[in-house]
């Protein structure tokens, strides 16, 4: 498959062979991106810029249905390619396909509605007489990173957005997984948008790095770990940065709670693509009257799991992106293990397979809590008082979102005050999302806000046009 660099697909001296983490064979060869074809890109962005800012809210509206359409039309196609290179089970592609065109239609919809104001300035005496209309103006070249675990929607995130607020983009996809988004390629060719508006451009970390240096991006918009994000926004010079990183996201089942939506939810956010999701539900607190209950009907639903070859519908649970993430959660599993805790269910590895895990008797020091696991495990512990378990949430670096089962309105107020993470989420998991929510993270999981609106709002900046009368 060809890269798409500045309207044109190439390939490169470089070639990407892309394996399916399932079964190791070879799902399709790519190539990588070297210095010359991201000069070429960033060029080509610079040409766009103006055209870009010029086209007019009807046209983005079209250009961003038409890849809403066509992405409807290949819904089946798009699945099996993420299930292929990602080893995400196909439900659960098909989800993210269907994500992924809400997040063009909500796209469509936001380029009809710009931001602008008007501002009467007479508020003091120096601006009598005097007007204001404020325009929001593309902000320029935006940068987008993005990870291997949701390849095409978090591409989406930043591609629909920057189309909708007239800038050009560049993206880096996953090396792991670049084939959704090259697919994405395609039907945004058909679209005529402007030579440069739109590059998609797999390349190794080194090469990449020129996006979060070079001064000619306006905004790096980053998917991915804290470790990575952090870092690059150390490097990353006077650009506006956007980082959606990870976390360790948990839920409080309070004593009100509706036990067997509990149970149902939190089975899906802990196991979903084998908890490799930047929300997975990692840590549950339970009301300790209830915790005996929970914890073996949720034992007893995640023996049940149906786990295999993730191309097969009625597949819930597959293998994780590769070994060596898989021994790594291993290793953690056991350490808390030698450190205490106590294993519900699960624990074993077979090569890049590990089996949906439940801990308890952990600690909130045990990296299986601290960390973020991104693999599937979860800790499950009682608590007593509600204001304990909100205490044990946020007693993290981390604060991305957090659910909570209740149908208590005094904790549901507590928790919307006290939890210090980027969403509350009543009675359902902290993986809840859908795609126009403001989403992201405060302290290390995470800068600014994605949710299609709240990413333009970074894409765009504020001009103030001042008339007066004398
Ligand atoms: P990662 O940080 O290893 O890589 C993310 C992307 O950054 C990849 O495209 C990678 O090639 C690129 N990259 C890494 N170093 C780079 C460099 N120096 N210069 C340029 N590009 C570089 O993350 P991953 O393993 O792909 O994804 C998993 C992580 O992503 C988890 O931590 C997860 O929580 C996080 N995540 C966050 C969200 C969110 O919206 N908050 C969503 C999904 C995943």
């Amino acid at each position: 498959m060809e890269i798409f660099s500045a309207g044109r697909f190439i390939k490169t001296g470089k070639e990407l062979r892309v394996m399916n983490p399932y079964n190791g064979s070879l799902v399709n060869t790519t190539y990588l991106a070297g210095e010359k074809e991201l000069e070429d890109a960033i060029t080509a962005a610079r040409s766009a810029l103006l055209p870009m800012r010029e086209l007019p809210s009807w046209k983005r509206y079209e250009v961003l249905m038409h890849i809403r359409n066509r992405l409807t039309e290949q819904r089946e196609k798009f699945a099996r390619m993420i299930c292929a290179e990602s080893g995400k089970p196909l439900r659960y592609a098909l989800g993210e396909t269907d994500r992924s065109i809400q997040t063009f239609t909500v796209a469509a919809e936001e380029a009809k509605r710009l931001p602008g104001e008007y501002l009467s300035l007479d508020w003091t005496k120096p601006g009598e007489c005097k007007e204001g209309i404020v325009r929001y103006f593309p902000v320029g070249i935006i940068a987008g990173i993005a990870p291997f675990n949701f390849p095409l929607n978090l591409a989406v995130h930043k591609l629909a957005p920057a189309i909708a607020a007239g800038c050009p983009i560049i993206l880096k996809p996953s090396s792991t997984t670049p084939l959704s988004t090259l697919m994405l390629a395609e039907i945004i060719h058909e679209t005529g948008l402007p030579e440069g508006a739109v590059s998609i451009l797999p390349m190794d970390r080194s090469t990449g790095n020129r996006l979060v240096t070079d001064p000619r991006i306006a905004l790096l918009s980053f998917t991915g770990s804290p470790e990575v994000g952090w870092k690059m926004k150390a490097e990353a010079g006077k650009k506006k940065v956007v980082l959606e990183l990870g976390g360790n996201a948990g839920v409080i089942v309070g004593k009100s709670a509706d036990l067997s939506l509990a149970l149902n939810k939190c089975l899906s956010g802990a196991f979903s693509y084998s908890g490799q999701v930047c929300i997975h539900t990692q840590r549950i607190f339970v009301q300790k009257e209830l915790v005996y209950e929970f914890s073996y009907r949720f034992a007893t639903m995640v023996n049940q799991i149906r786990s295999g070859d993730p191309a097969l519908p009625e597949t819930e649970f597959s293998s994780m992106i590769d070994e060596g993430n898989a021994i790594r959660v291993e290793q953690w599993v056991n350490e808390a293990l030698t450190g205490g805790a106590r294993l519900v269910c699960g624990g074993r590895r077979q090569g890049n397979w590990f089996a949906p895990t439940v801990l308890t008797g952990t600690h909130d020091d045990m990296r299986v809590c601290s960390q973020e696991v991104f693999g599937p495990v979860v800790t499950l512990e009682p608590f007593d008082s509600f204001s304990e378990a909100a205490a044990r949430i946020n007693n993290t670096r981390f604060g991305l979102q957090a659910g909570v089962f209740t149908n208590d309105l005094s904790e549901m107020d507590e928790a919307f005050a006290n939890l210090e993470v980027g969403g509350v989420i009543i009675n359902d998991v902290p993986t809840f999302r859908v795609d126009h929510m403001p989403y992201g993270g405060i302290k290390d999981s995470g800068l600014g806000r994605e949710g299609v609106k709240y990413a333009m709002m970074d894409m765009l900046e504020p001009r103030i046009l001042v008339k007066g009368r004398r």
